[in-house]
């Protein structure tokens, strides 16, 4: 992927525009493939590397309805399995090359609560974009038919409107439903529940909702208003919204549903306990998880050192452990927070590496340096108690293990060792067991993860749980998939109650 300028995009963009729409016939699919791959308009790496501003710029008109015009409007429409909320894909696609970005946003709504986050932040090429017959012709799946790309135009493009409605709310039930935790999971719940005419409120722990799309993902990536109108349109519609609220300490479980008088509970508190590598020096300072760092760059806004409260340490090395997508996000943070060099230290090669091909290329963009075949065997202090350095080993590969990525092989006797002020950890997470603890007979799994049924239902009656803290750490389409699937069962069970 190679940086090319917003302006020389658009003015292609124009220049096939004016040729296609000048076609008299309907378009034929040979006509459709022929339209370049519209690419995403980003800012310039030289100058996003300073500032949190959004990356991708987003399409034009011209931009987005070429694009859709690549779509072969298939009958199988394979793209819609590969959506884990089944998306009329084709339909709000057609809508867009029609011109007709109201009926677009229609169908997308009928499906998802949260096309213009989903948009951004899907992973896409493995999701819907996977199986488009336009990426299996032209042999690459960057050359598929951008869903994500779209659909994030057609949400912009109607909260840009103020065309944002308020949903029909149905006449009060008197039924009073809980639901702990405000991620995607919690938020889909509230509307869907709330639509039925029952009082919602919301407990959050943080002093702000949104959960990872607020705390988690950089506002270089997903910025936090477009979260907060999703937000403002639940609280518009009467749910209520308790912060700075543990489930677990300031209130129980068992006392939501007896002397508070909750009809029923939806649990979606995710997976943010993160794992360590309990490695020598894990507790120097300097040391931080991924969570940690990004929760105070983005929730506490560290960046903004005048004037935030918690600004964070001013690192000039950096090293992030992990490969994933939250690997890059704390990276990619490290880069604006001025650090003058950052590596990503990852113990298999790219090939195997989790995270989003586009955040990949990103982050090499910023100028993160990234170490492949390499792990840290402890983190070295100085006399101060202070990050000195990590010592590092080489890696070779070996066999496929259970995961089917072919297994790093440490090299014996190949330590070497970095300097560095900053250690970030990303090598994932668990859910925190805070309920598991305080609910007796809420089952959970060996990872601590809520047991449901196929209809989010737990082990006690009127608890129905969804998102990480059900999947383990998965991503905010599953998240709000599952809560929409246990909405609808607590519907069901409110109604006949
Ligand atoms: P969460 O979003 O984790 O929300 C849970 C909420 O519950 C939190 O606000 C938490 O404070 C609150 N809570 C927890 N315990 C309690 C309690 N006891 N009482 C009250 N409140 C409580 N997914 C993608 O699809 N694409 C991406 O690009 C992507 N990037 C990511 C980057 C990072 C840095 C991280 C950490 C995750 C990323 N993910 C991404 C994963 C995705 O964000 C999660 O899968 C999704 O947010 C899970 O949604 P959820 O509703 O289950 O939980
Ligand atoms: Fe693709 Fe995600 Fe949109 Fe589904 S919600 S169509 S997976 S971008
Ligand atoms: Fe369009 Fe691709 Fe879906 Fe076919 S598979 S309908 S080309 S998006």
């Amino acid at each position: 992927m190679t940086y090319i300028p917003a302006e020389t995009l658009a003015a292609e963009a124009k220049k096939t525009w004016a040729e296609v729409s000048a076609k008299k016939e309907p378009l034929k699919p040979k006509d459709r493939m022929a339209i370049p791959a519209q690419e995403m308009p980003s800012q310039d790496p030289a100058i996003r590397r300073s500032n949190m501003e959004e990356v991708a710029l987003g399409y034009s008109a011209e931009e987005a309805r070429l694009e859709a015009l690549r779509c072969l409007q298939c009958t199988t429409a394979p793209c819609i399995a590969g959506c884990p909320v089944s998306i009329n894909i084709p339909g709000f696609i057609q809508a867009i090359a029609d011109g007709d970005n109201k009926k677009a946003i229609d169908i997308l709504k009928e499906s998802s609560l949260l096309p213009a986050v989903c948009g951004r932040v899907c992973p896409q090429e493995t999701q819907c974009q996977a199986p488009c017959t336009v990426g299996k012709a032209l042999k690459s799946v960057d050359k598929a038919v951008s869903i994500g790309r779209l659909e994030r135009y057609v949400a912009d493009w109607e909260r840009e409107n103020g065309l944002m409605e308020i949903p029909a709310i149905k006449p009060n039930t008197g039924k009073k439903v809980g639901i702990i935790g405000t991620g995607p999971a919690g938020l889909t719940v509230a509307a869907d529940i709330r639509r039925e005419g029952h009082d919602v409120t919301l407990f959050e722990a943080f002093h702000k909702p949104g959960g990872v799309m607020v705390y988690g993902i950089p506002e270089f990536r997903l910025p936090k208003a477009i979260v907060q109108k999703e937000i403002d349109t639940l609280t518009a519609m009467g749910c209520e919204l308790k912060t700075n609220f543990v489930i677990g300490r300031t209130r129980k479980i068992s006392d939501l549903l007896g002397e508070d008088g909750f009809d029923a509970l939806f649990i979606g508190t995710g997976a943010g306990l993160p794992r360590f590598m309990n490695i020598e020096g894990e507790n120097l300072v300097g040391v931080y998880s991924a969570n940690e760092y990004l929760t105070r760059s983005n929730l506490m806004r560290a960046y903004d050192k005048e004037r935030a409260a918690t600004p964070v340490f001013d690192s000039e090395r950096v090293a992030v452990l992990g490969g994933g997508n939250v690997a890059m996000d704390a990276a990619r943070t490290a880069v604006r927070l001025g650090a003058k060099e950052v590596y990503l230290i990852y113990r298999r090669t790219e090939v195997e590496m989790p995270a989003r091909v586009e955040e990949v290329a990103h982050a090499k963009e910023e100028g993160v340096i990234f170490h492949f075949l390499q792990n840290p065997k402890r983190i070295l202090s100085d006399e101060r108690g202070w990050v000195r350095g990590i010592e590092c080993l080489r890696y070779e590969l070996g066999e496929p293990d259970a995961s089917g990525r072919r297994r790093p092989v440490e090299i014996k006797g190949s330590e070497f060792e970095i300097e560095l002020d900053t250690v970030i950890v990303a090598i994932g997470n668990d859910s925190n067991p805070l309920i598991r603890q305080t609910t007796p007979g809420l089952e959970t799994n060996k990872w601590g993860n809520i047991i449901v049924d196929e209809n989010g239902k737990s082990s006690i009656e009127r608890i129905y749980a969804g998102g990480d803290i059900v999947l383990g750490a998965a991503t905010v389409i599953l998240a709000m998939g599952e809560g929409r699937k246990a909405a609808a069962a607590m519907n069901k069970m409110l109604a006949n109650s």
